[in-house]
Order: C-alpha cells, then sequence, then structure tokens
C-alpha cells in the first residue's frame, strides 16, 4: 500500500519540531509503562460517549505507535508507517475521517480493506504543557458516521483528562499492579545508589529479569491471570532479595534489581536464586495454576560503567543473551564474550535507520540508549535484520557501521565499527 506521506512543515522546520517532540517524549518517560486505571477509564469513556467501538490513547515514537490504553482492538503497538495518527502527530491538529473508503489516503489500507473494517477515525493531538504533541487520542469505528463540532470539543477535553493523568503519573513511585517502585523511582533510587559506591568505591551490581513467554500466559489464561503473574513474580523477588536492595518493574514484564556491595559473581548468585525461586513456585488463582519461568541478565559497576543507563544497557544485553540461550537462565554480561566493551551510555529517544542488503533495505527505529561505541534501539519486528547494518542518527546527521550483539523481538543491542 503507498500513502503519501503527511503534508507538513518545510522540512528543516518538521524534523526540528520532531526531533523536540521526541526529547519531549523522552522526558515523560512513559512508553512501554504498565497499564493505568485511569487512562483504561478514558478510553472506555470514549467507546460511550460517542457508542464508538474503539477508542485509544496512544504515544508515537520514531518507529511506532503504542496504546498506552486502548479498547476494542488486540494489538499492544502498530508501525508508525501503518497508522492514521501521523497525519495528527505531523499536522498538530485533529484529523476526522467519515468514511475511509472515500479518503484516497486511507482507502487501500489493511485496517479498511481487511477484515478490522474500520471506516470512521476521529484522532486529536496529546499535547503537553509547553505544546509538544507526544501522541493521539482517537475514536474509532467500524461504519461510516458523522461527527459535530461538539464531539470533537468533547473528544478534546478527553485527550486533556489524559495527559493531566500521563503528568501525575510520572509523580508515582509505586507500580499499581505490583506495589513495586515504578521505573522512574528505581531510576532516581538507583542514580544514588551508584553515586554511593562510585564515591565510597563499593561493588554494586544489576539485575534485569524478564518473565518468559508471558505473551502465552495473557493469550492463554487471560489478561487478569497474567497480571496475578506479575504480582507472584514480584513477590517471589522482593522474599529472596535483600532490604538494603533496590527492586523496580522496568516495563510489563520486565523487572530490575540493584544490589550495593555486590560484585559480578554475587550478582550471578543472587540471580541464580531469583530464577530457581520463580521457576520452583507454582502459582494460584481463579485460572487455575501455573507456573513461569524468566531470563536473567547481571552486570557489576566498573570505570565502563558507572551510570544507571550503561549499567542497565549492559544487564539488558545479557538479558537478551539469557533468552538466546533458550530462557529460564542467567547470563553476567561480559565484554571478553560478548566481543566488545559497552562503555558509557546516555538514556535518550531519538529517530533512526537501520540500513542493510546494501542500503536496499530500511527500517525505522528509535534509539533508546546511545554512547561513543553502540546504542540501543527498539524497532517493530528484529526478524529479518542481518548481524551487520548501518544506523543512521537522523537529528545528528550521524551513521555509522554497527554489528548486533544482542537482540530479542524488537529490540537491538549494536556495537559501532
Ligand atoms: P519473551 O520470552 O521473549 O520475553 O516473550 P514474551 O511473550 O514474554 O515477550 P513479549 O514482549 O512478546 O510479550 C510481553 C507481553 O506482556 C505483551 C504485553 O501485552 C504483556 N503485558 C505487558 N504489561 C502487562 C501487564 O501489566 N499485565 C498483563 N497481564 N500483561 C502485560
Ligand atoms: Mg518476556
Ligand atoms: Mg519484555
Amino acid at each position: 500500500m503507498v500513502v503519501a506521506e503527511p503534508a507538513g512543515r518545510p522540512t528543516t522546520d518538521a524534523k526540528g519540531r520532531e526531533f523536540d517532540r521526541l526529547a519531549a517524549l523522552g522526558h515523560l518517560d512513559i512508553l512501554d509503562t504498565p497499564r493505568d486505571e485511569g487512562l483504561e477509564r478514558v478510553v472506555r469513556l470514549i467507546k460511550q460517549v460517542f457508542s464508538i467501538e474503539i477508542g485509544i490513547v496512544s504515544l508515537v515514537d520514531a518507529h511506532r505507535q503504542w496504546y498506552k490504553a486502548c479498547s476494542g482492538l488486540s494489538a499492544d503497538e502498530v508501525p508508525r508507517k501503518e497508522t492514521f495518527c501521523r497525519y495528527v502527530v505531523v499536522a498538530e491538529e485533529p484529523l476526522v475521517v467519515h468514511d475511509a473508503t472515500k479518503d484516497a489516503r486511507f482507502s487501500q489500507h489493511p485496517a479498511v480493506a481487511g477484515p478490522e473494517h474500520v471506516r470512521f477515525y476521529a484522532g486529536v493531538p496529546l499535547k503537553t504543557r509547553d505544546g509538544h504533541t507526544v501522541g493521539t487520542v482517537c475514536a474509532i469505528d467500524r461504519a461510516p458516521r458523522q461527527f459535530t463540532e461538539t464531539d470533537l470539543a468533547i473528544l478534546m477535553e478527553l485527550a486533556g483528562v489524559a495527559m493531566d493523568r500521563i503528568d501525575l503519573l510520572r509523580s508515582a513511585a509505586t507500580d499499581g499492579l505490583t506495589g513495586t517502585l515504578t521505573r522512574r523511582a528505581f531510576r532516581e533510587e538507583a542514580d544514588k545508589l551508584i553515586s554511593l559506591a562510585v564515591r565510597h568505591q563499593h561493588d554494586l551490581s544489576c539485575i534485569v529479569l524478564d518473565v518468559d513467554h508471558f505473551k502465552r500466559v495473557n493469550d492463554t489464561h487471560g489478561h487478569a491471570a497474567g497480571d496475578e503473574v506479575l504480582k507472584a513474580v514480584a513477590s517471589i523477588c522482593q522474599s529472596n532479595l535483600r532490604a538494603s536492595d533496590l527492586f523496580g518493574r522496568l516495563g510489563g514484564e520486565e523487572f530490575a534489581v540493584m544490589l550495593p556491595h555486590v560484585d559480578a559473581t554475587g550478582a550471578l548468585t543472587a540471580a541464580e536464586k531469583l530464577r530457581a525461586a520463580i521457576a520452583a513456585q507454582t502459582i494460584h488463582g481463579e485460572f487455575g495454576q501455573l507456573a513461569v519461568t524468566a531470563s536473567f541478565g547481571t552486570a557489576a559497576l566498573s570505570a565502563n560503567s558507572r551510570n544507571n543507563a550503561t549499567l542497565l544497557a549492559q544487564a539488558d544485553a545479557a538479558m537478551y543473551l539469557a533468552k538466546a540461550g533458550g530462557r529460564n537462565r542467567c547470563v553476567e554480561w561480559s565484554s571478553l564474550e560478548a566481543g566488545y566493551p559497552l562503555g558509557p551510555r546516555q538514556r535518550v529517544l531519538k529517530a533512526g535507520t537501520i540500513l542493510f542488503d546494501d542500503r536496499h533495505s530500511r527500517i525505522d527505529c528509535t534509539i533508546r540508549s546511545l554512547g561513543a561505541d553502540g546504542a540501543a534501539v527498539t524497532v517493530s519486528n528484529s526478524a529479518g535484520i542481518p548481524p551487520e547494518l548501518v544506523l543512521v542518527v537522523a537529528g545528528d546527521g550521524f551513521e555509522t557501521k554497527c554489528q548486533v550483539v544482542a537482540r530479542d523481538r524488537q529490540n537491538l543491542e549494536l556495537a559501532f565499527g
């Protein structure tokens, strides 16, 4: 399907706006955070107020539209290129399509021509206080319909409510489901622990863990069962950690631990203890009983990794290796085994492009962390991306050859050179 690129501002201006927009989205630090009941309520309201089938609150990063809250569709995200919402993000204005079959931009779109049978779309920008369109709020239906000025005004009010809620979520210290620290709070506390360890020259280690095949748990037993599993995993971890350890939820089914005064060997031992405890537990609930496993990556503070972003990137890379090695195992980050040192990293949110097949193939990506010797990027689907590629960092006018050091379904850990 060919859809014309959204018409917009002059190129340089549009590029600058997009760069700033992504920085604002990065600052919100909301991508891939857990479900929030307040935003679920907003999407339910959209459906009720307009008597419509689908309501969405979404964030749009460089390569995808991610549904922070969605009712009426089963997907969590869609590639940005395939969305109606990209027009809203570029124009920074509402878009109403009464009947998509009669709109040349959308009539051949898979969601219109295919089984989703989308006909009506109304989307408004989700704007930060300083005016950056970080996402959209939309009302979608499977039949053509009208949308009055009053309807549009209501949808914009709901987008305001959603943004207020997102602002409020930023200050939450604990995660509503598991009671553990939120990603943001975890990072803040981890920063303090790392500063102390560096100043007093004591050991500190980090563990990242991700539940294995968690999507299957949701698909087989339902979302509520998935939630019970997450609560159980968090509780097993907490009861097997020391009071001085810091434990937090980084995303859906991903958790992290900072262990002060623990070296690389100690971290691997601690991770192994958590792994065994999770694998040994049977989780009971209305769904019956089930068992899960998790994959672990560990990394220790060193001259090379004196900040959170670097330590987490190393533990993440090790965790992807644990997944690749068969799951339900612990892998320690080691630059010798990985074949390259993962040096200092900064957390960023930037647009990138991955080129391969002699630059004939290109895939949009979002760059999550960046350093002098490598980057962590996210794509919609990493299958088919070869081990060697070129990464273009759009806003910086920078490109480099890279090797894929570790990967999972959507994340790539890249080494430059
Ligand atoms: P892998 O072993 O490679 O980690 O596979 P996976 O299935 O665990 O990983 P994937 O990233 O494909 O799926 C994670 C799923 O977790 C998808 C998402 O819908 C679900 N999820 C994220 N947050 C929550 C939550 O708060 N509750 C529930 N029930 N599911 C969640
Ligand atoms: Mg998982
Ligand atoms: Mg995961």
